[in-house]
């Protein structure tokens, strides 16, 4: 009998697997692939995480960001700056494998190339079967199987619709054709309908992506936002960008079931633990892979009989921040162009939001006040904001 399962080793599961091996609890970590392996994201850490990484991981940083190019389809760029860092681009394959070495060096059990395909929970264990025919039992599941993993979402009836998709691919580059963009992520609102395409700057590569919520494409192709973006972005239009990688984005949503059900716990991607406007995970996921290892932990030296700890700080801390963000990414993305507008004309506007992304000012905060300044606007406006009637028309 193991103490914890963890399924799945992105920044979440190992996470969980290190914290919980370093206390001294026998783990066993299993994954699909084998490590290191290609992960579809923008690589960009929030440096909200300084506060809470378990490892310096300087080495891997490709380019600190601090600040962004803003683009309302393509055009108009918009020079974003600010004096303080508020992320690190990196590699999420080295990234990855770095986490992953860590939970092993603590003394997890890392077994990859095992496909979990199903589990049983019974009142005392959890026992979890692999495509390679292996089962391992353990007192605790740790569910970190990503968005498109299935096993959370089968196990607690999470809401895959409630999520965006995406397209992206590694495009290599001379420096020398984007030294404007250095230090900085280039962001482009209106090319996709309620979501937004980006260039994130690494060493040897541009990652560049396109995401949106299918539920606002009404019949467009997601494949002819990132074709239209690629076609008319100045540097991009040079590439030839065949390859390109799908992948869904699993956001918070209000009434969402608990992230803890017997003896499994879900945390990152696989519990919609990522940021409904920009679709920021991999803070969150290490976040909630900690709290839900002190859970575990505090059940493990029964200092408790129930995983609440976990599903208190979702309700109590987390989802607040979620929610205004849910509501920032509603006001920013039915209306991109008056966005747009907007922080042309009050630039301060996205170096406050740079202060959301670096965890010095609470989400909510900040759309309250966001809202307060777009009330201002002329009435027609206000009432499409608040109505739909004048959506389209800004
Ligand atoms: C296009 C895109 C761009 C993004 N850009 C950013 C960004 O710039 N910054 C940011 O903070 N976040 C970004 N995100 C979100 C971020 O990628 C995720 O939030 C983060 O990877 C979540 O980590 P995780 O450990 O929960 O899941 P993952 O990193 O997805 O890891 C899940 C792991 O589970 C394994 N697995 C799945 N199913 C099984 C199974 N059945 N059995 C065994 N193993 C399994 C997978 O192989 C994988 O290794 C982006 C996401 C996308 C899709």
């Amino acid at each position: 009998m193991n103490d914890v399962i963890v399924v799945g080793l992105g920044p979440a599961g190992s996470t969980a697997a290190y914290r919980l091996a370093s206390m001294g609890y026998k783990v066993v970590a299993l994954d699909k692939e084998s490590f290191p392996r290609y992960k579809s994201c923008g690589g960009c850490v929030s440096t909200k995480i300084d506060a809470i990484k378990d490892f310096d991981f300087s080495h891997l940083i490709e380019s600190t960001v601090s600040g962004a190019i803003f683009s309302f389809k393509v055009h108009n760029s918009l020079d974003i700056l600010s004096d303080k860092p508020l992320g690190y681009n990196v590699r999420r394959d080295l990234f990855d494998t770095f986490l992953v070495e860590k939970a092993r060096e603590a003394g997890a059990k890392i077994l990859e190339e095992r496909r979990v395909k199903d589990f049983i929970s019974t009142p005392n264990s959890v026992t979890v079967i692999t495509d390679t025919g292996e089962a391992f039992k353990g007192k605790f599941l740790v569910c970190a199987d990503g968005s498109i993993g299935g096993v959370a979402r089968q196990h607690f009836g999470f809401d895959s619709k409630e999520s965006a998709i995406s397209l992206t691919s590694e495009v290599p580059y001379d420096a020398s054709m984007v030294e404007d963009m250095m230090g900085k992520l280039y962001i482009d609102f209106g090319s996709v309908p309620h979501g937004y395409a980006w260039i994130f700057p690494k060493k040897k590569y541009l990652s560049v992506g396109v995401a949106g919520d299918a539920r606002y494409l009404k019949g467009r192709k997601l494949q002819d936002c990132f074709e239209a973006f690629t076609r008319d972005h100045r540097v991009l239009k040079d590439f030839d960008i065949e390859e390109r990688k799908g992948c869904t984005i699993p956001f918070f949503y209000k009434g969402m079931p608990p992230v803890t059900k017997g003896r499994v716990l879900a945390v990152g991607d696989a519990a919609h633990m990522v940021d409904p406007f920009l679709g920021e995970g991999i803070y969150f996921a290490i976040k909630s892979a900690q709290v839900a290892a002190e859970a575990v932990e505090g059940c493990l030296s029964k200092k408790t009989n129930t995983l609440s700890h976990y599903n208190d700080w979702v309700r109590n801390d987390i989802a607040r921040e979620f929610i205004a963000l849910g509501k920032l990414s509603k006001l920013i993305f039915n209306y991109p162009r008056l966005w747009f507008g907007l922080i042309e004309r009050n630039p301060d506007i996205m170096l406050r939001y740079f202060d959301v992304i670096r965890g010095g000012t609470q989400a909510e905060e900040f759309y309250k006040w966001v809202f307060s300044k777009v009330k201002k606007k002329p009435w027609k406006v206000l009432r499409g904001l608040m109505g739909g009637r004048a959506k389209g028309q800004m």
